[in-house]
């Protein structure tokens, strides 16, 4: 027993893995074809993926915001949540990268759940903001260049209805944020973020230690 969050070693996330872990053929290819790329450890982990699926599903949220496509790993968990009718506004800038995403996708059957904007992601935010999206969305995923993640984080709260939940990635930056002497633009962006969420009063927040780490925020009404 324990009362504090347990580190896995090996033996035991195998174990987390192979007891808990649903992923579809298609997820599975996903995630195994993109290990073959170079940037392959920007993909959430599987179970995260199975968690934000969960999230959606107990939600019931129907329209989503995915900020950080790449090859489509979490776009298959979150719009496979979704009802037939929902939406999932999936935001990248990298052509290459969403061309396999939209592969995915198509053999899932998730495509007509999916609207792909290449574009900044901050672009698109506030194309959906003067559209009137206000309070529109249910949950706002965050995965993309982590310098931007406070305007996104802004941007999200506005475009979230009261109770939605907005779920920020790479919150423990794999321990670097605890590390004072990494003062880097991404690491400090990161920390100086989970400094502010911590204090922002329009917010209930949960920091689950999964992945890489994320932060869940709902939205206060
Ligand atoms: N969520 C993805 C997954 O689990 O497979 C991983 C996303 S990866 C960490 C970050 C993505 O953000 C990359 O695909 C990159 O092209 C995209 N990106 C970087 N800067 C961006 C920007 N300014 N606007 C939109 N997307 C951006
Ligand atoms: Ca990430």
């Amino acid at each position: 027993m324990s009362t504090r969050t347990l580190t896995l070693d090996d033996e035991l996330y195998a174990y987390l893995q192979g007891t808990s872990l649903r992923e579809p053929p298609t997820f599975r290819r996903c995630r195994l074809d993109t290990a073959e790329l170079p940037m392959s450890n920007m993909q959430i982990a599987p179970e995260q993926g199975q968690f934000m699926h969960f999230l959606v599903k107990l939600m019931g949220a129907k329209n989503a915001i995915e900020i950080g496509s790449f090859t489509g790993y979490s776009g298959l968990w979150l719009a496979s949540a979704l009802p037939s009718d929902g939406c999932l506004i999936a935001c990248d800038i990298n052509k290459e990268w969403t061309s396999r995403a939209r592969h995915y996708w198509e053999d899932a059957g998730v495509m007509d759940r999916i609207e792909l904007r290449i574009a900044p992601a901050l672009d698109t935010l506030n194309q959906l903001l003067d559209r009137e999206a206000e309070n529109h969305f249910d949950f706002v995923f965050i995965d993309a260049d982590k310098e931007m993640y406070d305007d996104y984080y802004e941007r999200a709260l506005q475009l979230l209805r009261p109770g939605g939940l907005i779920a920020i990635d790479n919150v423990l930056w794999n321990g670097k944020v605890a590390d004072r002497g990494a003062t880097d633009p991404d690491t400090s962006a990161l920390r100086n973020l989970n400094e502010k969420l911590h204090n922002d009063e329009r917010i209930d927040l949960s920091m689950v230690p999964v992945g890489d780490g994320v932060t869940l925020c709902r939205k206060r009404g």
